[in-house]
């Protein structure tokens, strides 16, 4: 199943595809963590006279969170946020989050890291995430296998995915690395969208409620139905190398 996406991503890139670091996305990879996200959001924003669906939580994202506080609120409310009004909007949301159960890691992701680290890559995270106590529990969980360094946050780039920012960053963060050096794994159809715009090679995981077809239209090189099969199939990528 490789071949074939190894072959697609080859015919666009500067470089034939190298990898020496894989960028995890964090909420719906790593984290079993959107439907708390989603019902937070929908909270948040009623409370400030928007309207908000699950759908539009899914849709959204990977987005940084005061973006999408400022665009619904220009587009439902005709309203000019200042960056301040934003940001508390999204705290709103960020402390409604909080006093909901701890999500859990998804099955296979430690495994998946262990094999990465085995093949001899490095591994970083790249969020749009800017809760700071999400980060902290993130650095804890994985402390085997990340430092600071390695984690891309809303605090470390100007745009948010759809933008390639965030994940030319995290290329840069976690050793300088080029893209086709990199392998994006999201489960976010704006998040698939910045892995591609990147140019790394980037595999969707779908996690979510979204049809296939919303990952694959926006670029992914390859689709999971989870980390557990990614992490069950890693060995016959490297094979492929
Ligand atoms: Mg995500």
């Amino acid at each position: 199943m490789f071949t074939t996406a190894i072959k697609d991503y080859n015919a666009t890139s500067a470089q034939p595809f190298a990898p020496r670091v894989v960028l995890f996305d964090m909420d719906g990879v790593l984290y079993d963590s959107m439907p708390n996200h989603a019902k937070a959001w929908q909270r948040a924003m009623k409370e400030y006279g928007m309207h908000f669906t699950a759908e539009d939580s899914y849709a959204t994202e990977g987005a940084r969170g005061v973006e999408t506080v400022t665009r619904y609120a220009k587009m439902q409310l005709d309203k000019d946020l200042t960056e301040e009004e934003a940001e508390h909007i999204y705290q709103t949301k960020a402390a409604y989050f909080h006093t909901m159960e701890t999500p859990k890691i998804f099955d296979g992701v430690v495994d998946l890291m262990r094999k990465i680290r085995e093949s001899g890559l490095r591994i970083g995270v790249v969020t749009g995430s800017g809760q700071r106590a999400l980060i902290q529990r993130l650095l804890n969980d994985f402390d085997e296998f990340l430092t600071i360094e390695q984690v891309t946050t809303a605090f470390d780039v100007k745009r948010g995915k759809p933008n390639p920012e965030p994940y030319l960053t995290g290329l840069r963060k976690a050793g300088n690395f080029a893209p086709w050096e990199g392998i994006v794994v999201e489960n976010a159809p704006l998040g698939v969208r910045a892995g591609v715009a990147a140019k790394c090679f980037t595999i969707a995981v779908n996690s979510g409620p979204l049809p296939d077809t919303a990952l694959l239209d926006e670029g992914a090189h390859t689709l999971f139905p989870s980390i557990r099969v990614l992490a069950d199939n890693w060995e016959q990528l490297m094979a492929q190398l």
